[in-house]
């Protein structure tokens, strides 16, 4: 216990898996937390002064399973582990020491992992409004930095799903540490203090470079980044801590700044569902609709590929211009793809290798796949352009990696070293000496029965092995009389009585050495391949990192080809500019569900007289559709994937906004109304003039007046101010009047027509504005009951024929009350009202000067 208190004192906050021969034992809070969390029996041992503790435990052999369900559940382990064998220890306690820190930032174990998924450990360091964010994944190696303002640490660490959050011990990290905002998409990750100190940029700096053997920091990008070099040492600092051994797949930290990549925050993520379905269905999103790849690793660099599209030209013309070579040769297409099917995830597995998790059967795995890399590098070979040239550099065939594994290891080798059985014969020649050894006893043994048999005249005599007799001779107990007086008793049974000769013992001295040299060296066998192929885990990433691209490719170009998509032009002129644009999602569902056509639009925007479109029409109209497949358009555009357009010409985009549909945050006492303000706030004061706004519907969660003014003022300040192209759609039909006060706004309506009681939705972004809602027919498709909506007509046209009234401006074309209060005043009245120094009039002033503007008008 005295070792045990040792341990988990160095190790607060984390459940202590205390190895006790065969199991790993829990005890006080730990032991009750676990049996909770684990559902196993909670039982008690008594200390000295005979108070009972509680205590639970595990098998060893079954210990993966129990811990990948607690680290699920956000909990932080420390594996205890016996470090001396106990035979050596002679009676002496058991040496023991944490072996390895295990939390949900640091997974390696599959079952915890999501394999097209990244497992971000991510640290944050902050100053003055500005941090400093690092990410790794511990299971594939990956290694980042970048540099972000405080304010948006959250959603970056949000849309990175980071599962582990570094921060310094007593840096309070607002953005973090906030808990009122919405934060409805994603579990909480769990966040970590580390000693202030471990961010320290110059400890950062030194770690950094001996880590990675690096004479300065220039090359990664991180020279005068002192925020990323803190949060970056950290994370390293912390690894070194946990994992407690070396991390030779982990790449260098590399720095990529804002200016790289278009920013979708994780509002817009969900909006646009690129990730996530809004509801349940998988097939909504972009993911599912594009992701053929056929690796984990390139599906996890499609993913990411999708949460950053970048904003570099070149960058995406090169990926642009593969997936056109690819798309122009159906052959490579499919070749490519039938040698990339069978691969394991490399990533992964090297992770797990040079971490000393991985067992003989998943290092033949690695090694099986390295196999393959030169039927990959031919198909690649075939490609044109800069990147398929890049994919060749990197990939490297590693015929000395894949040859040293397989030459080591059986084919089809045991999961674990267990029986010794995973090394093949003719690797180690003290291995194949004691292989003849045990060999020749087991022989020796059956011989031994057979003689004993025929001495003793007993046809049953079995000679047998348990692992507390070891080996003895079993005699049943019908032929008790014939066993010969040098037969020494050692077990009576009920029926039977097991025996030792002389002969015996001395031959399971033999074959127990035998069996356990054989383990240990089978074990040193295994580690010394173990090393060798950590010693070349930076390239074995390269190349994985090479096929995750290739695999990328391909797996765009088949979506390309399958799905009609056109490769889109960049151009510098701000224009967007799509003819016959589709929704790349819509378009797959609607023909999968009712074999219906997806109806082509065109769009047209651009930085002078179309910078901001508003898009009215029929509930149901496909308003919202448009809205996003403008946005997935620019999105696949700049991942370097081809768009569902007959043509498209874009600008690089530097971040989309969306603000769609309302949502209750009531648990954080947050109204409707609020969320929605809250997120328009955002977007006014965070986009720019590169950015994309997609506006469905501003202000519908108040009052019809104070909804349409504010969306009429956002509409202006993101026109005139803002300068971002935005498409806004509404039922405000007096925003439509907005085109003619502005330059900039055009209308846009969908169209439809009323074929006697029914209403055809004709899908079709025309110039121009609707007259109507339809809202009623919808309903009325929804399924309202006849009486409401024959009572829902009547009300309609009442209100219709009051000036004034909530549909005033509609149909009419004619200015309304609503249309009045916004520049529809007579240009004298308003000017006068525009100058007016109203703290200088008295009230008899003001009211007189009422009375006149009033005469005025009537008149
Ligand atoms: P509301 O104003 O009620 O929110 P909306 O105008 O935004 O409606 P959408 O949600 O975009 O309408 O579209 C409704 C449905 O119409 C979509 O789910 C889709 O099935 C279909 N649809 C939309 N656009 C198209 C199109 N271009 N071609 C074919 N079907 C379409």
């Amino acid at each position: 216990m005295r070792q045990y208190n040792a341990a988990k004192a160095k190790h607060p906050g984390c459940l202590l898996f205390f190895r006790l021969g065969d199991f790993f034992e829990m005890f006080y809070e730990d032991a009750v937390t676990a049996s909770q969390a684990l559902d196993i029996t909670l039982t008690k041992r008594r200390d000295r002064q005979g108070k009972p503790i509680p205590m639970c435990g595990v098998p060893v052999h079954a210990a993966d399973g129990y811990l990948a369900k607690l680290l699920q559940r956000g909990h932080r382990v420390a594996i205890c582990d016996q470090v001396e064998n106990p035979k050596q220890a002679g009676g002496r306690l058991v040496r023991r020491e944490v072996v390895r820190v295990l939390s949900p930032g640091t997974a390696i174990d599959p079952g915890l992992l999501r394999a097209g998924e990244n497992n971000y450990l991510a640290a944050v360091w902050e100053k003055r409004g500005t941090a400093g964010v690092a990410y790794a994944d511990v299971s594939t190696g990956e290694f980042r930095t970048t540099e972000i303002p405080s304010g948006e640490v959250r959603d970056m660490v949000e849309a990175i799903r980071a599962k582990e959050i570094l921060r310094a011990d007593g840096q309070r990290l607002l953005d973090l540490d906030d808990d009122s905002r919405d934060d409805a998409t994603m579990p909480p990750s769990m966040v970590t203090k580390v000693e202030s100190w471990a961010f320290e940029p110059d400890y950062g700096q030194r770690l950094l470079q001996e880590t990675f053997r690096l004479h300065n920091l220039a090359g990664l990008g991180l020279d005068g980044r002192p925020l990323c070099v803190a949060a970056a040492g950290a994370l390293v600092h912390y690894l070194r801590e946990t994992q407690r051994t070396a991390l030779p797949h982990l790449s260098p930290p590399v720095f990529s700044g804002r200016k790289d990549w278009m920013v979708l925050d994780p509002l817009t993520v969900r909006h646009l569902e690129l990730f996530d379905p809004l509801y349940q269905q998988t097939s909504t999103t972009l993911l599912f609709a594009l992701d053929r790849t056929t690796t984990s690793m390139g599906a996890r660099l499609l993913r990411s590929r999708l949460l950053r599209p970048s904003l570099d030209q070149q960058e995406i013309e090169e990926r642009l211009e593969a997936v056109e070579s690819l798309c122009r040769s159906t052959i490579v297409r499919s070749e490519l793809k039938r040698e990339l099917t069978p691969l394991y995830d490399i990533e992964r597995l090297l992770a797990r290798v040079t971490l000393g998790s991985a067992g003989p059967r998943e290092v033949f795995n690695l090694g099986s796949s390295l196999t393959r890399i030169p039927g990959i590098r031919g198909f690649v070979s075939e490609l044109h352009g800069r990147r398929a040239q890049a994919i060749l550099d990197r990939l490297d065939d590693l015929d000395d990696v894949s040859g040293q594994i397989l030459a080591t290891l059986v084919p089809d080798p045991p999961a674990t070293l267990g029986d010794g059985s995973a090394i093949a014969d003719g690797v180690d020649a003290e291995l194949d000496e004691l292989r003849t050894i045990q060999r020749d006893s087991r022989r020796i043994l059956a011989e031994l029965e057979q003689r004993e048999r025929s001495d003793t005249g007993i046809e049953t005599l079995k000679v047998r092995y348990n692992n507390v007799f070891g080996y003895f001779i079993e005699v049943s107990r019908a032929n008790l009389a014939k066993v010969p007086d040098h037969y020494e008793r050692k077990q009576t049974l009920v029926n039977a009585e097991r025996f030792a000769t002389r002969e015996l013992k001395e031959l399971e001295a033999k074959v127990l050495a035998a069996e356990e040299q054989i383990g240990a060296r089978v074990g040193a066998v295994f580690e010394g391949l173990r090393q060798d192929i950590a010693a070349q885990a930076q390239r074995i990433r390269r190349s994985a990192g090479a096929i995750a691209e290739a695999d990328v490719l391909r797996c765009l170009a088949e979506v390309a080809v399958e799905s009609d998509y056109s490769r889109p032009r960049f151009s510098d002129r701000g224009e967007i500019h799509i003819e016959a644009g589709r929704h790349a999602v819509v378009e797959r569902i609607l023909e999968d569900a009712s074999g219906e056509r997806f109806i082509e639009n065109d769009v047209y925007l651009d930085s002078g007289d179309h910078r901001l479109a508003v898009i009215t029409g029929p509930n149901m109209g496909g308003k919202s559709t448009y809205l996003r497949q403008v946005a997935l358009v620019a999105v696949m555009a700049q991942m370097g994937s081809f768009v569902p357009a007959r043509k498209a010409v874009l600008p690089l985009i530097d971040r989309i906004f969306t603000r769609i549909g309302a949502s209750d945050s009531l648990a954080k006492g947050r109204s409707t109304f609020m969320v929605e303000m809250t997120e328009t706030a955002q977007i006014i004061h965070l986009a720019t003039d590169r950015s994309l706004i997609l506006l469905d519907e501003v202000g519908r969660g108040t009052s019809t007046y104070d909804g349409l003014a504010i969306a009429w003022a956002v509409a202006e300040h993101l026109l005139e101010e803002v300068r971002a192209k935005t498409l806004f759609a509404t039922h405000y039909h007096e925003l439509t009047a907005l085109e003619d006060h502005h330059s900039g706004i055009v209308n846009l309506h969908v169209s439809a027509k009323k074929a006697g009681d029914k209403l055809v939705f004709l899908r079709r972004i025309q110039p121009g504005s609707a007259d109507r809602s339809y809202g009623i027919e919808v309903a009325q498709l929804a399924g309202l009951p006849k009486s409401v909506l024959e009572r829902a007509k009547h009300v309609l046209a009442q209100h219709e024929q009051s000036a004034g009234g909530i549909r005033g401006a509609e149909g009419s074309g004619q200015a309304s009350g609503q249309e009045t209060i916004f520049g529809q005043l007579p240009r004298p009245i308003e000017e006068e009202l525009r100058n007016l120094n109203i703290a200088m009039l008295s009230p008899l002033e003001a009211l007189s000067l009422l009375y006149e503007w009033q005469t005025a008008i009537e008149a």
